[in-house]
C-alpha cells in the first residue's frame, strides 16, 4: 500500500492533495502537526472526503514533525480525535497513556507503535521492531540511512523478521530512497509518500511511486535493475527503463541507488538479486575490480557504465561508446566528420575520444586543466590544448562538449565563450538538462547542425535496456519527459 502523508495546512489543501493522488494511494496520514488549525470537524471531513483508510498522527519536532507544544496537550488532542473515524493511530514508542490505547481499542482503531531515529540506523534495529510490535498492532520504524551498509540492514529485515507480519520500515534521507520504492522487499506493509515531498526526508510523490515505479506491483518475481551514482537522484535513466519494462510487459523495476562504497553495493546487489545496473559518476572506474568479464570498449576506455549478471559473475559493458556514436553515425559514414574537437577530459570525454578515434577521426582535446587533456591525448593518439585554442576549434568538422559546464549548477557557463561557431560545424553537447545549453543555443543561432545530449542519453539507455532484458526497446518513449 502507498500512504499519502497530508502536508496541507488546511482541510481544503489536504483534500486537494488527496484528489490529485487518487488512484495512486491506498491510505492517507493526517498529520495534525502540519495542520494550521486542529479540530474534530477538520479530521472528520478529511476522513470522509478521502474515502480511504486513514492514520492519525501528531508528530513531535524531536521525531521529525512540527509539533513543539506540551505533551499533555498533544495526547489529549489525540484522545479526542481518535474518535473521528480514523483506521489507525500512530503512538510513539515512549508514550505511556493507557487510556489513549484503551479508547483506540474500544473504537476498533489499530495502533501503530512508531520509533524515529533522525541520525542513524540503530544497531539493534530488528530487536526494536520486535519490541514495537509487542505494544501495537503495527510496528513502524523510521531511521536515517547514511550509507549503503545501512540500507542493507533495512532490506535484511525481510528475512530476519519474516514472521512479523504487520510492520513498516522506512529509510529516511536520499540513501534510504530504495527502501521506499522497494518497500515490499523490506517486508513493509506500506510506505509513505507526499505530494510535495515535504512529509519527510526522502519522500517521493505518489505520481512517481505509482506512475513511474509501479511500486505496489513489486512481487517475488520482480526483477530488480538500477543505477548507482553519487549524486544520483537527478538521473533520467529511470524514465527510460521503467516505461520500457511497462511497455514490453516485463515484471521489472529500475531504481536509483545513492552509493558511497561500490564494495557494499555489490553485497546489496546479491541480497536483492539485482540483475543489472547502470553506473554513473563517480563509480565508472571503481566498479572495474568487481567485474569478472569486460567488453572490448570497457578495456579500451577504462570505464564501465553498465553491469550485468552473467552466469556466476558480473560483466561490464560500455554503452556510452555506442550511444555517443548513434546520432552521428550517418555523418561519420558519409565522411562528413573527419576532424573533431572534444571539449573536456573527464570520464565522458574518454568514451567520446575513443569512439571517434575508432572511426579514424583526428581529435584535439581541449580542457580547463591542460594536464588531463595531455594525458588523454597521449593515451588515444590525439592532440590537445586549452579551451581557447581557436585554431583547433576553427578547423574541426565536429565540436563535442563533454564537460559538466552548462548543467546545473553550472548552467550559466559556456566553456567556449569567446569562440564564434561557423555554420558548417556540427556541435554536439553531452549535457541533456537543460536541452539547450548556452553553448548549444549559440551554435544553433550560428546556423550549425546541433545534436542534443538527450539523443545520446536515449541511445545509450536503449542499448542498456537491450542488454538488461534481451528485448528491443519498444516504441512510445516520450523524450520530452526525460
Ligand atoms: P567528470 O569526469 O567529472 O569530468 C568533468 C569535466 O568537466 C572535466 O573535463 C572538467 O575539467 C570539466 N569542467 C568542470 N567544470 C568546468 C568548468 N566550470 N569549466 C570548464 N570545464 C569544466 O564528468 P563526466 O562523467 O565526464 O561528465 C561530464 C558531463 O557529461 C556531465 O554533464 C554528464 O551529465 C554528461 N554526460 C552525458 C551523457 C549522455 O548520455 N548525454 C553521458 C555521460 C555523461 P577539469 O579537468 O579542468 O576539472
Amino acid at each position: 500500500m502507498l500512504c499519502l502523508t497530508l502536508t496541507g495546512k488546511s482541510e481544503q489543501e489536504c483534500l486537494q492533495q488527496i484528489e490529485k493522488s487518487r488512484g495512486s494511494i491506498d491510505l492517507v496520514e493526517i498529520r495534525l502537526d502540519l495542520l494550521g488549525h486542529v479540530s474534530a470537524d477538520t479530521v472528520r471531513n478529511i476522513v470522509t472526503g478521502s474515502r480511504l483508510p486513514s492514520i492519525l498522527t501528531y508528530r513531535r519536532k524531536r521525531d521529525g514533525g512540527a509539533y513543539d507544544g506540551g505533551e499533555r496537550q498533544r495526547l489529549s488532542s489525540l484522545c479526542e480525535l481518535v474518535a473521528c473515524g480514523v483506521t489507525y493511530i500512530d503512538i510513539e514508542e515512549d508514550v505511556k497513556r493507557p487510556e489513549l490505547e484503551q479508547k483506540a481499542r474500544e473504537l476498533g482503531v489499530k495502533i501503530i507503535r512508531s520509533c524515529h531515529d533522525l541520525e542513524k540506523v540503530p544497531s539493534d534495529l530488528y530487536a526494536r521492531i520486535v519490541k514495537l510490535k509487542k505494544r501495537g498492532d503495527v510496528a513502524k520504524i523510521a531511521v536515517t540511512v547514511t550509507c549503503v551498509e545501512d540500507l542493507m540492514k533495512l532490506f535484511g529485515a525481510r528475512r530476519e523478521l519474516q514472521s512479523l507480519k504487520e510492520k513498516v520500515i522506512v529509510g529516511m534521507g536520499e540513501f534510504g530512497i530504495p527502501s521506499r520504492i522497494l518497500y515490499k522487499r523490506t517486508g513493509s506493509l506500506f510506505t509513505f509518500t507526499s505530494v510535495d515531498g515535504k512529509g519527510a526526508s526522502g519522500h517521493l510523490s505518489p505520481r512517481i511511486m505509482d506512475g513511474l515505479y509501479h511500486a505496489r506491483s513489486v512481487n517475488e518475481d520482480t526483477k530488480i535493475f538500477g543505477i548507482i551514482g553519487n549524486p544520483v537522484m537527478h538521473t533520467s535513466s529511470p524514465r527510460i527503463h521503467n516505461p520500457g519494462f511497462h511497455l514490453v510487459g516485463l515484471n521489472a523495476i529500475y531504481v536509483p541507488f545513492l552509493v558511497d562504497e561500490v564494495r557494499s553495493f555489490f553485497q546489496l546487489a546479491d541480497l536483492l538479486s539485482i540483475k543489472g545496473f547502470s553506473v554513473t559518476v563517480p563509480h565508472k572506474q571503481a566498479v572495474l575490480p568487481y567485474l569478472g568479464k569486460i567488453s572490448r570498449e570497457v578495456k579500451l576506455i577504462g570505464s564501465c557504465n553498465t553491469v550485468l549478471r552473467h552466469a556466476m559473475m558480473w560483466k561490464g559493458v560500455n554503452t556510452d561508446f555506442y550511444g555517443f556514436l548513434d546520432p552521428i553515425r550517418p555523418l561519420l559514414d558519409a565522411s562528413r566528420i573527419r576532424s573533431a574537437v572534444v571539449v573536456g577530459a573527464g570520464g565522458a570525454a574518454r568514451s567520446v575520444v575513443w569512439a571517434l578515434r575508432n572511426h579514424y577521426c583526428r581529435v584535439t582535446i581541449l580542457n580547463r586543466t591542460i594536464e588531463r587533456a595531455r594525458d588523454l591525448a597521449a593515451q588515444t593518439g590525439s592532440s590537445y590544448g586549452p579551451l581557447d585554442d581557436h585554431a583547433a576549434l576553427e578547423s574541426a568538422d565536429l565540436i563535442v562538449q563533454t564537460t559538466s559546464a552548462g548543467m546545473p549548477p553550472l548552467e550559466e557557463i559556456d566553456p567556449l565563450e569567446g569562440y564564434s561557431f561557423s555554420k558548417e560545424q556540427i556541435v554536439y553537447d553531452l549535457v541533456y538538462k537543460p536541452r539547450y545549453t548556452r553553448l548549444l543555443s549559440r551554435a544553433a543561432e550560428a546556423g550549425c547542425q546541433i545534436i542534443f545530449g538527450s539523443q545520446m542519453l536515449i541511445a545509450q539507455g536503449v542499448l542498456q535496456f537491450e542488454s538488461f532484458t534481451g528485448f528491443n526497446y519498444p516504441e512510445g518513449l516520450d523524450a520530452e519527459l526525460l
